[in-house]
Formats: C-alpha cells, sequence, structure tokens
C-alpha cells in the first residue's frame, strides 16, 4: 500500500497548540507544521537613517484619512542577509496598491514580513490601527489579513473544496462561509466545475483561481497577492486581474499587489512603489508612474534611443 504523508504549509499558520500535530484527511496523514522560521540572533549594528517616501495621501487621487496598513522603517533579514532595508508604505482602505522591482529587490520578503511569517528586525507595522510586527501568523490572519503566496501553495492531494474550506479555518460562522464559497465559486466558475478534483491536477491559472478563492474564504479586508500572473497566458492573466479589480470593487478589500508583469500591475492598482535593492526608490499614484520615463523604459519596455542607441536606464546605476 502506498503511504500518502503531506506536510502541510499551512497559509493560516496552526495555532500554537496545532503545531505538530497529526490530522488525517481523505486517507492522507497531514503534520501540522510551525510557518515562521526562529527569529535571527543576529542583531543589526547602529541606527541607520532612511528617508520616508512622501505619504500616498498627499496624492489628490489617493486622498483618504483611513491608511488600513502602514509600515514605518521596516528591515527584515535572512540570517545575516539584511533583505529590506528600512522600508516605509501605506495601503488606504478600499485601494489596490502595487510593490515593483527587478528579481530579488525585496518584494515578496515585504509581504511575508507583513504576514508574519518573517519577524522584521527593526521598524513598526499597523495593520487597521493595530501594531502586527511580530505578531504570529495566525492572529494576523484572524484580524483579516489573507496572503497569497507566490507559487500558489495549493494542497494537492485535497479537492478544490477541501482547499477553499481551509481558507475558512479561521471562521465559525456556517452561514457565513457557506455563502462565501458560492460567492467565490461565483467569481470562478472553473472551481465550481472541479469542485471534488484534487488541486494538483488542476492547471497553473486553475490553481492560481484556487489560491486567490482560498485567500477570499477568509473574508479579509486587506489581501496580499504575490505574483498572481507568474507562469499563466495572457488570457489568463487578463482574466485574473479583472477579477481582482472586481473582487476590490464589489468588496471594497484592500489589495497589496506583487508583480513583475509591471503594465498589468500599472493599470489595475492606483497606488505604486518602486523596491530595489530593498529600498524604496519611487512611489506615486499608477498614472503618474505610467507617464514616468524611467518607470517606462525599464518596467513597460518603451525604447527612447540616445545619440548611440543606448537606453537612458542602462546608464543609470541606481534610481537616486
Ligand atoms: P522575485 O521577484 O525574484 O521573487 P523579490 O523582489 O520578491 O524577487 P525577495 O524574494 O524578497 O525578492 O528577495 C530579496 C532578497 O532576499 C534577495 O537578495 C534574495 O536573494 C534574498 N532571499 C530571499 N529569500 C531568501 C532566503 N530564504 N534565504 C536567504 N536569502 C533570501
Amino acid at each position: 500500500m502506498v503511504k500518502r504523508k503531506l506536510s502541510i504549509f499551512c497559509f493560516t499558520s496552526p495555532r500554537r497548540g496545532e503545531v505538530g500535530a497529526q490530522r488525517r484527511v481523505r486517507g492522507i496523514d497531514i503534520s501540522v507544521l510551525a510557518l515562521k522560521p526562529p527569529t535571527p540572533n543576529h542583531t543589526p549594528q547602529g541606527e541607520r537613517e532612511y528617508i520616508t517616501p512622501r505619504s500616498c495621501c498627499e496624492d489628490d487621487v489617493m486622498s483618504s484619512p483611513d491608511i488600513i496598513l502602514r509600515l514605518s522603517n521596516i528591515e527584515s533579514y535572512y540570517g545575516p542577509i539584511m533583505a529590506i532595508r528600512g522600508i516605509s508604505l501605506e495601503v488606504p482602505r478600499g485601494k489596490i496598491v502595487t510593490l515593483l522591482g527587478a528579481n530579488g529587490a525585496g518584494k515578496t520578503t515585504v509581504l511575508k514580513t507583513i504576514s508574519g511569517i518573517l519577524d522584521p528586525q527593526k521598524g513598526s507595522i499597523e495593520f487597521k490601527g493595530q501594531p502586527i510586527q511580530r505578531m504570529e501568523a495566525d492572529r494576523i490572519v484572524r484580524l483579516g489579513l489573507s496572503h497569497v503566496p507566490e507559487g500558489r501553495e495549493v494542497f494537492p492531494f485535497l479537492s478544490v473544496r477541501e482547499n477553499l474550506m481551509m481558507g475558512a479555518y479561521p471562521r465559525k460562522d456556517r452561514d457565513g462561509v457557506a455563502s462565501d464559497i458560492q460567492r467565490v465559486y461565483g467569481y470562478f466558475p472553473r472551481l465550481r466545475e472541479r469542485i471534488n478534483q484534487p488541486a494538483g491536477q488542476l492547471s497553473g491559472g486553475e490553481q492560481q483561481m484556487l489560491a486567490i478563492g482560498r485567500a477570499l474564504m477568509n473574508r479579509p479586508t486587506l489581501l496580499l497577492l504575490d505574483e498572481p500572473s507568474l507562469g499563466l497566458s495572457p488570457l489568463l492573466v487578463k482574466e485574473i486581474f479583472t477579477i481582482i479589480k472586481r473582487v476590490n470593487e464589489e468588496q471594497g478589500m484592500s489589495i497589496l499587489l506583487v508583480e513583475q508583469n509591471a503594465k498589468v500591475a500599472l493599470e489595475t492598482a492606483d497606488y505604486g512603489y518602486v523596491l530595489e535593492i530593498g529600498r524604496v526608490v519611487m512611489n506615486d499614484t499608477c498614472q503618474r508612474l505610467m507617464q514616468s520615463q524611467d518607470i517606462q523604459e525599464f518596467y513597460l519596455g518603451a525604447k527612447e534611443d540616445g545619440a548611440r542607441g543606448e537606453r537612458r536606464w542602462k546608464k543609470k546605476k541606481t534610481w537616486r
């Protein structure tokens, strides 16, 4: 007999008492693992001064007194490696904010730090006015913050329905959960068609829909989305982003979006931050970012030939 064993990467993070517990779902042994790695012993030396980016509320388009998420001078490390260096940013309630940046700029680390997967070594994070830095990931989920990780991380041996129910893990209101699962099927009819199919058999696009649907099952007020377009065809990217926009408009859900496809991200979001080597180097409304020559050349593929046919950004070492 083939014995199937699964270690859970649980984006809702298990409760303290459940870490190390074993469960059996449809003949599969599931071990519940803690997500958060131990905080490294490394202690940064001395105080650094960071430039705080202009608040997004200073822009007319974004004027909103209600900031749902505020990061102030956050530093996060992987062991001795400093991955983000004093990042400050804001997400106003009901808006979509995007993080742009090259590979390794620190976008995923910012999301992991917000959702409590990583503890920051310095700085503060306020969610709905409450400090959440160094809070356990499961408590952050219960406050209404869901994270769709890069690479989807669906539970491959569980069915579509079971995956969605895992997203409702912190909830007790059965009626609310039942109506929300129908709402998710409304957004993603393909998931309804595959309700009993193991998630591992779904296509990449369907798995992305499932990962977003699972996060929505927590009825979050803030959704963190990491690279939802990764590996998907242009048609599917369009479909998924249309739904992201719908969720934002219909439910007033605030969204922090990390996306390599800068064109789609800037068209979808209201406000954007550009990261470079762990720092914010530019922030503005997406409308204005799209008009910026650096953004057009570096992220949108526009080519402006100089006297010797060189691209301007190739001559720049950094953004500032
Ligand atoms: P990508 O678009 O490629 O996902 P990113 O902007 O999301 O990039 P991060 O994944 O946040 O960047 O990485 C930021 C920095 O931290 C990089 O220098 C990366 O090499 C480093 N890093 C990321 N994960 C780890 C890890 N588990 N251990 C050590 N270093 C890491």
